[in-house]
């Protein structure tokens, strides 16, 4: 049964650090003059209200996405990091329009023509959006399915060059098996693909974590040792932190809240790093939740 929707949780620090992932990476590949495939295995709806009461109920719109944009427009050229802006100016753009972005939206934005974006979602009715606001584009293929087994089937894509976002909701604890089953498996039969999973931080899954992380790490490194692996964590609370009790109403109980999340990159591009590192020390300061919790750790393998 489905009963994450993403409607409660879009523009939060999780979905900046994805986000701006993300659009690096879209970036980096249209550097080069080739279509390339995107698969975006967890797609969301694509577009979200972050003014409605879903996003009201918790508030993490508000701690995220509108604290940053309220803290850009108030801090001077010299402390804020210029290599937001892009993210920035993308976010500014599409809520003038009356959408924040999701993954999708970003996708087909700055995708290079002629590339591929495949983009999967199991909710039906979070699918039949997306279907209606992105679907019939050019080069644009929606899969009400599951991401997992979808992937499976259509790596390598035809184009050769790609990269994956990865961003279940895991809902399950069999969701970070799956990650790092599937992953795995794609990373041997599509090697030179780009990964990016995201996952969350949480005190109560650290084994299924680190399982998930050990098998994904090994597989990539066992078949080729110089395979870069890079792990970018961005914390806005501390691993101790309380149970959720603003959602138990929606969500039927209490359970332990996120204290941050985090990308672990299999072949990231050239420049991923720094360009995190130049970024989250302010967006740790500025998305933590009490002064002095905020961190954030980038390592790269
Ligand atoms: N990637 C989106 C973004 O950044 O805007 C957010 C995606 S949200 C974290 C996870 C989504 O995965 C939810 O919309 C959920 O319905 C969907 N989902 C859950 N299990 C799935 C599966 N097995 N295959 C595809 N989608 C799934």
């Amino acid at each position: 049964m489905l009963s994450y929707l993403h409607s409660f949780h879009a523009g939060n620090h999780a979905d900046i650090l994805k986000h701006v992932t993300l659009l690096y990476t879209l970036q980096y590949f249209n550097k080069k003059d080739k279509p390339y495939a995107v698969f975006d295995t967890h797609s969301g709806r694509g577009l979200y209200d972050i003014k409605n009461e879903c996003a009201l109920k918790t508030g993490e719109a508000a701690q995220g996405i509108g604290r940053l944009l309220e803290t850009a427009s108030n801090s001077g050229d010299s402390q804020f990091p210029s290599e937001l802006n892009d993210y920035l100016n993308f976010v500014k753009k599409s809520l003038e329009k009356g959408f924040y972005p999701g993954s999708p939206a970003i996708e087909k934005a700055f995708i290079k023509p002629g590339s591929a974006l495949f983009l999967t979602e199991l909710h039906k009715t979070e699918a039949a959006f997306l279907s209606e606001h992105f679907g019939g584009k050019n080069g644009v293929h929606i899969s009400n399915s599951d991401g997992f087994s979808f992937l499976k089937s259509n790596v390598p894509p035809a184009q050769k060059r790609g990269f994956i976002l990865c961003d279940p909701s895991y809902e399950e604890k069999s969701d970070y098996y799956n990650a790092a089953q599937v992953l795995s498996f794609v990373h041997k039969k599509w090697s030179g693909a780009t990964i990016l999973l995201w996952y969350p931080l949480l005190k109560n899954r650290e084994e299924e974590i680190e399982n998930m992380k050990a098998q994904l790490f090994s597989t990539v490194k066992n078949r080729d040792f110089h395979t870069e692996v890079l792990d970018a964590r961005l914390l806005v609370d501390t691993p101790d932190s309380h149970t959720e009790t603003s959602l138990e109403e929606s969500i039927g109980s209490a359970r332990p809240r996120l204290y941050g999340s985090a990308i672990l990159a299999v072949n990231p591009c050239w420049g991923l790093k720094e360009h995190l590192e130049s970024i989250l020390p302010f967006l740790s300061k500025t998305l933590e939740r009490e002064e002095g919790c905020g961190d954030y750790s980038v390592v790269l393998e």
